[in-house]
């Protein structure tokens, strides 16, 4: 059997190690022809992840971090490369499959070059998508790229609409944990630390994406991400906040139907789903104990205490360019709050600010018009925080 080739960007991360894991239960190298595996500061588990998956090329988005990583890989056959370009060469490299798992809008480059050379292209990082958003959907046109979501929200609305007629979808239903806040007063969440942001009480994740779970700008990003990639107008696409993070997202069609997806949460379903996909292969998830669980909780969002809701509903009218700005604003404000510069309430308050200052209607044309207003949000905030 020939063995497909396979590229991990932001292998080293939570979505990355998750999917390595899959990778290494289904016969690791000797199942698969992995092209090229990156990272950025985590050269040791970089290097030993490159070493047993056999990896054509280790890449470091870290320039500083060579030398460490040449080291690291010396006489194991893999070879070493840095900076930002040998990142957009990896992904540019042949590949039947590629997770896209860079965190924050450093992922849109490589991600588009990585559907502009084709294949299956297996999406966590959806600020490629609330970035790139068209740009992102145009390369996968052009090159014949199959772009398959790996946020949990997405796969579950992707495997609730497969054999559907998307003319027969009256509403998306995408489902919030509500995260660690989520019964928090506005008055308790104007002091709470970053170390209270990052303990997200369902799912075990990265920083940057704990903290949008917290604030709730993941979910945020997450309404954009559906709008794209499943062509839905902003009227269509729901949030609930269901507590159990059981039901991973719902789709109603026209004759009042309403179908749910739902399975443990961990993101090895999703992944695995995308990796494996048409087929469904045993994964090593826990199996949904329905009688354990007795109850399935629903509320209404509350866009007062969690105002990236409503920002959200004012981008999917804006475009794409204003996606952009939401993100990047969110990225920089997420740092001043990371180094305790701002308080928790004052992201949305930054990232509001950004998106009524800066020109942003309409979509992106081009990469560098995205780069030249993620610069100019981040930019804004800045200057606010200082
Ligand atoms: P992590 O922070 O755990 O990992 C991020 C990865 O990106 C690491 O490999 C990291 O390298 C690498 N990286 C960091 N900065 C850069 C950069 N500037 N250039 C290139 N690579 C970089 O993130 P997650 O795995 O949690 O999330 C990844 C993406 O998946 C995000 O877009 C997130 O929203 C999305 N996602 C995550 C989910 C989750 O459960 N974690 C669920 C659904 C979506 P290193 O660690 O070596 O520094
Ligand atoms: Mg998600």
């Amino acid at each position: 059997m020939v063995k497909r080739r396979i590229t991990v960007l932001g292998a080293t991360g939570s979505i990355g190690t998750s999917t390595l894991d899959l990778l290494d239960r289904a016969g690791g190298a000797e199942a698969f022809d992995v092209v090229a595996l990156t990272g950025s500061r985590n050269i040791a588990g970089l290097a030993s992840a490159a070493k047993r998956l056999r990896a054509e090329v280790a890449v470091t988005a870290d320039p500083t971090r060579l030398a460490d990583l040449q080291d690291a890989l010396a006489g194991s056959g893999v070879s070493a490369a840095a900076g930002p370009q040998a990142l957009l060469d990896a992904a540019a490299e042949p590949a039947d499959w590629t997770m896209s798992a860079i965190v924050g809008s450093a992922g849109l480059a490589p991600t588009l070059r990585a559907a502009q050379r084709g294949g299956t292209l297996a999406l966590a990082n959806k600020e490629s998508l609330v970035c790139g958003g068209q740009l992102l959907l145009d390369e996968c046109a052009r090159s014949g790229a199959v772009l398959l979501p790996a946020d949990s929200e997405h796969s579950a609305i992707f495997q609730c609409l497969r054999g559907e007629r998307s003319a027969e979808i009256e509403r998306v239903i995408v489902t919030a944990s509500g995260g660690p806040f989520r019964d928090f007063t506005l008055a308790q969440m104007q002091d709470v630390t970053p170390e209270q942001a990052i303990a997200h009480p369902n799912w075990d994740m990265g920083v940057g994406i704990s903290i949008d779970s917290a604030s709730m700008f993941n979910k945020a990003l997450e309404l954009i991400e559906a709008k794209y990639l499943f062509g839905l107008r902003s009227s269509q696409i729901e949030v609930l906040v269901h507590r159990q993070s059981i039901i991973h997202s719902m789709v109603g069609f026209t004759d009042g139907s309403i179908i749910a997806q739902m399975g443990p949460p961990d993101m090895r379903g999703a992944i695995g789903f995308a990796l494996n996909y048409p087929d469904r292969p045993d994964l090593p998830v826990e199996r949904v104990d329905f009688a354990a669980l007795a109850t399935l909780d629903f509320t209404a969002p509350d866009s007062e205490r969690f105002p990236a809701l409503r920002l959200a509903q004012q981008v999917l009218e804006m475009g794409g360019l204003a996606g952009t700005v939401l993100n990047a604003a969110k990225e920089a404000a997420m740092q001043g709050f990371l180094d305790r510069k701002i308080g928790f309430l004052t992201m949305a308050d930054l990232v509001e600010g950004a998106l009524n200052v800066l020109p942003c209607v309409g979509e992106p044309s081009d990469l560098t018009s995205v780069v030249e207003l993620d610069a100019a949000a981040r930019a804004y905030v800045r200057a606010q925080i200082c």
